[in-house]
């Protein structure tokens, strides 16, 4: 039998690359993770978390706001971006300490250098050393995809949104997808002035289409600027700004640009080709539902197979890798019903079918709402409505999809995720005694 420095090799230690590390060592695996970055990823280090955190810093505009009509004093506030972003990145700092110490607890070497694929069972450091491994895992994750268009260096992505020195007085947004409506929610907050712009006439594809329609009336409402059917011409700099030049619109002059046009995973100049790893059009590793790639010694789990870029579905697979490849214990990744939220103001969430694929899907389906102002809106006079929204199938009155807009609606959406993956019907819903006075309780009273 060949003998290798290690039992497995992971390339990338972010959700999915952490999970399969520390549990194939827990299964007794010999272990060596590289990293060239920071140990946590995208979701830890410029994703999910400081995002999660900027998102409670900027919906303190509106409760501070709201408070006065709950009988509070509320002075006129200043606000220190400064501050804030401080704080978070040393949450970041904290986080990434931890992720280093849970593969170091769990006897996963950890090397923080590039590594590129050389060979079927064979790494190059970017030191020059050379390692071998039995099993070699991809798990690099992606980068944000920038439009290549003139000028396009002077706009920013989320890797850097994170940093900024000062808030932008005037934000255009490129893109209508997740980051783009979460960062025009965040900015708006701050006080900064946010066009958001998009290739075609449409936000958050893939969501229920009166889920977003309703995000974008709040948004619009909220004051945030929507150019649609614009694609980027060009930006350049000018006297106290940038300007934008797009199709379809006048330029516009702004202080600060963010691409948020999607994501490309990250499989350039990692040596994948050259040692017979199939790769996709967008450059995706292609693996079966076993993670293994078409080299039979390398798999890949996470964005970087461009299948569903979540950090929870990353996990999931990263664990799966794991009990299959060293635990003896062989499972897959379920993707049916994964539930998702965008964290825009107000949020939203959902899972399962959307109105338009279960129609597509089932033929006939029976729809039910509830359209509501949440109490706490009302009293604050806030006139902003929430929408949740059941599909379900009429022949067997099971709940195919669950899609909802408004506060806290990710917080409530994970608890009827369990429902709807459970495979339960509307009736069960409506056995079930609401719980009063809550905006929860919407799910069990929809007509
Ligand atoms: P999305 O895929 O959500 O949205 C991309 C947007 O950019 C769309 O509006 C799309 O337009 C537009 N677009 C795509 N390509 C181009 C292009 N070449 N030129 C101009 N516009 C373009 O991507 P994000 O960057 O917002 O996020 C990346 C991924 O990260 C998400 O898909 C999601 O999986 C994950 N994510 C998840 C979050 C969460 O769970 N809350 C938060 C942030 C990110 P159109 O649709 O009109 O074609």
């Amino acid at each position: 039998m060949a003998n290798y420095d290690y039992d497995l090799f992971v390339i990338g230690a972010g959700s999915g690359g952490v999970r399969a590390a520390r549990i194939s060592a827990a299964h007794g695996a010999r272990v060596a993770v590289a990293e060239e970055y920071r140990v946590g990823g995208t979701c830890v280090i410029r994703g999910c978390v400081p995002k999660k955190l900027l998102v409670y810093g900027a919906h303190f505009a509106e409760d501070l706001k709201d408070a006065r009509r709950f009988g509070w004093d509320v002075p006129d506030c200043g606000f220190d971006w400064k501050l804030l972003r401080d704080n978070l990145l040393g949450e970041v700092d904290r986080l990434n300490g931890l992720y280093n110490q849970t593969l170091g607890n769990a006897g996963v070497e950890v090397i923080l250098e590039r590594a590129t694929v050389t060979g079927k069972h064979e790494v190059t450091l970017a030191g020059g050393r050379k390692v071998s491994a039995k099993v070699i895992l991809i798990a690099t994750g992606a980068h944000p995809a920038v439009p290549g268009c003139p000028g396009h260096e002077l706009g920013i992505t989320s890797n850097e949104v994170f940093h900024l020195e000062a808030l932008p007085r005037r934000v255009l947004i490129a893109g209508a997808g997740y980051i783009a409506n979460e960062f025009a929610g965040i900015f708006n907050e701050f006080g900064s002035k946010v066009t958001l712009i998009n290739r075609t006439d449409v936000i958050l594809r893939g969501y229920d289409e009166q889920i977003r329609d309703r995000l974008l009336q709040i948004s619009m409402t909220k004051g945030i600027d929507f150019r649609f059917n614009a694609k980027f011409e060009g930006i350049e700099k000018v006297k106290g700004g940038l300007k934008v030049s797009m199709t379809g619109h006048e330029p516009i002059e702004v202080d600060l640009v963010l691409f948020a046009t999607g994501r490309v995973p990250n499989t350039r100049g990692l040596g994948l080709e050259a040692v017979g790893v199939a790769l996709d059009d967008k450059g995706a590793v292609v693996v079966d539902a076993d993670n293994r790639s078409s080299i039979d010694s390398i798999y890949a789990v996470g964005d970087v197979t461009n299948r569903v870029q979540l950090t929870p579905v990353a996990i999931r697979e990263g664990q799966a890798f794991a009990d299959t490849v060293f635990g003896g214990k062989p499972h897959q990744v379920d993707y049916e019903n994964i539930p998702s939220a965008v964290f825009s103001h107000p949020p939203m969430a959902g899972v399962g079918m959307t109105e338009s694929q279960a129609r597509n899907k089932l033929g006939a389906v029976k729809v039910y709402t509830s359209d509501f102002r949440a109490m706490k809106n009302v009293l604050a006079d806030r006139n902003e409505r929430s929408l949740y929204k059941m599909i379900c199938d009429p022949t067997t009155d099971r709940v195919v999809g669950l899609h909802m807009i408004g506060p806290d609606a990710p917080e409530i959406l994970q608890a009827a995720a369990v429902a709807v993956k459970a495979g339960l019907t509307k009736d069960a819903f409506d056995q079930t005694v609401a719980l009063h006075p809550t905006m929860a309780e919407e799910l069990v009273l929809m007509k």
